[in-house]
């Protein structure tokens, strides 16, 4: 009879262990599961973060564009697009006049080359000298009163200094 309830306890014994046998296999698969629906999440995550990161320095970098932009358009709106001189039909930005300017109204009267500031983006103050104007950014040289133009001494080197760029 000790024998017997031996027997059945150890039988109890074993199915208990394999219950947990099983129990740890189901565990360990549920557990491998988990961590490869982790490890995706992660990636996903990862994924999700570098999109984010990517379009916020893609904003950023609009945001700098922008405000590139508005300072141009800023700068562009102190002047005004007028005929420079009695010869021919040469344009230029002028400065508008004190009353106008929000900023900086302390600024003498001046033109700004036209080409450099719609084109090349940058503003080139032009030189004004006799009859002649020269912008020394772009090299635009052109005669905009009659008479005999002065050349400075500058500019001679160029064997044709009169030859508008445009
Ligand atoms: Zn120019």
């Amino acid at each position: 009879m000790s024998t017997l309830v031996a027997s059945i306890s150890g039988t109890a014994e074993l199915a208990k262990l394999l219950v947990a046998e099983r129990d740890r296999q189901k565990a360990a698969t549920i557990e491998g599961q988990l961590t490869e629906r982790i490890t995706q999440a992660q990636i996903q995550l990862s994924q999700v973060l570098s999109t984010i990161i990517e379009k916020d320095g893609r904003l950023q970098a609009l945001a700098e564009r922008v405000r590139e932009l508005e300072a141009e358009q800023s700068e562009k709106n102190r002047y005004r697009l007028a005929k420079l001189g009695s010869l021919g039909n040469f344009f230029a930005y002028e400065l508008r006049p004190a009353a106008e300017l929000v900023e900086r109204s302390d600024e003498p009267p001046h033109f700004a080359c036209q080409p450099c500031f719609d084109i090349r983006k940058q503003k080139s103050i032009l030189r004004i000298q006799g009859t002649l104007c020269f912008c020394a950014s772009c090299g635009t040289k052109v005669q905009i009163e009659p008479g005999k133009p002065v050349v400075p001494k500058s500019l001679r080197r160029d064997p044709d200094p009169f030859a508008r760029r445009w």
